[in-house]
């Protein structure tokens, strides 16, 4: 059977079939193209099947081939960790604008290391610290910082368990889907990690933590900034105590939606 007959066959959108076929073959989008017509090897054909009907049942794509891009950069990603979404490069954004040169930054609940190394990429020159609680997820991240080349140095941590020292500037995509919620029942969510999307609680738990505690480690004149979910923006920004905070404000992500909050030390 050839590539063209499978994809013809497909269970799947075309578009994604074509994905993980090439994928499965490692071939580049041109071979795709001029090798349509070839015959697949049995084995070739029985990978290529597995993986469409992998992707049937729902697992997500970045899983299925391993990787997703982020802010330009392409990131190993596998079942350990959150699948970066386009609307946390706001968060990368916001960051790089207040990062002034040889900023010290820390990214809390890191995950592959999206942000962190997004931001070592863009700012070679500054100081990159990242955490996360679980292991895995750190070789993951530690994978992509060597992948990329870049100088995060990441280490293992319960939000502020092992932090020590003060920053310049604080981001963290954390848990913030409460529990219960119908999204982590659908979609990609699904096969993502519980404990990266949900803090099995309000929604809120993770972020009050991270906020609460910041003041701690933050240079005065710091920004702490948060990415949350579509109906949070106004409780966070009531989670920042005005007697020690300035400038709290949110920003809206490209679909117009109130993404990230954050707020400088006085
Ligand atoms: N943005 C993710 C989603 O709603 C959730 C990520 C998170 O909880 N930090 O699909």
């Amino acid at each position: 059977m050839s590539l063209e007959d499978l994809l013809k066959s497909a269970p799947i959108e075309i578009m994604e079939a074509r994905i993980l076929a090439a994928h499965s073959l490692q071939w580049s989008r041109v071979q795709l193209i001029t090798q349509s017509k070839q015959a697949l090897s049995t084995t070739q054909v029985e990978d290529i099947r597995r993986l469409f009907d992998r992707r049937l049942h729902g697992e997500p794509i970045a899983y299925l081939i391993g990787q997703r891009e982020f802010y330009g950069l392409s990131f190993e990603v596998t079942p350990a960790v959150l699948i970066p979404r386009p609307e946390t490069e706001l968060l990368v954004e916001l960051a790089l604008e207040r990062m002034t040169s040889n900023a010290r930054v820390l990214d809390m609940g890191t995950g592959s290391g999206a942000i962190a190394i997004s931001l070592a990429h863009a700012r070679p020159e500054s100081k990159i610290f990242a955490t996360d609680v679980s292991q895995q997820a750190l070789a993951v991240a530690q994978r992509n910082n060597n992948f990329h080349q870049t100088d995060v140095t990441f280490f293992q941590s319960d939000w502020y368990q092992h932090v020590h020292g003060r920053f310049d500037v604080i981001v963290s995509n954390p848990p913030y889907i409460r529990a219960g919620d119908i999204h982590l029942s659908q979609g990609d969510l699904r096969f993502e990690p519980a404990d990266a999307l949900t803090d099995h609680s309000t929604g809120f738990a993770a972020i009050e933590k991270i906020i609460h505690r910041a003041h701690v480690h933050l240079e005065r004149g710091g920004w702490l900034l948060l990415e949350h979910g579509y109906d949070q923006a106004r409780t966070v920004r009531n989670l920042f105590h005005t007697s020690i905070w300035s400038d709290v404000q949110s920003w809206r992500d490209l679909a117009g939606i109130e993404r990230v909050t954050g707020a400088r030390l006085i």
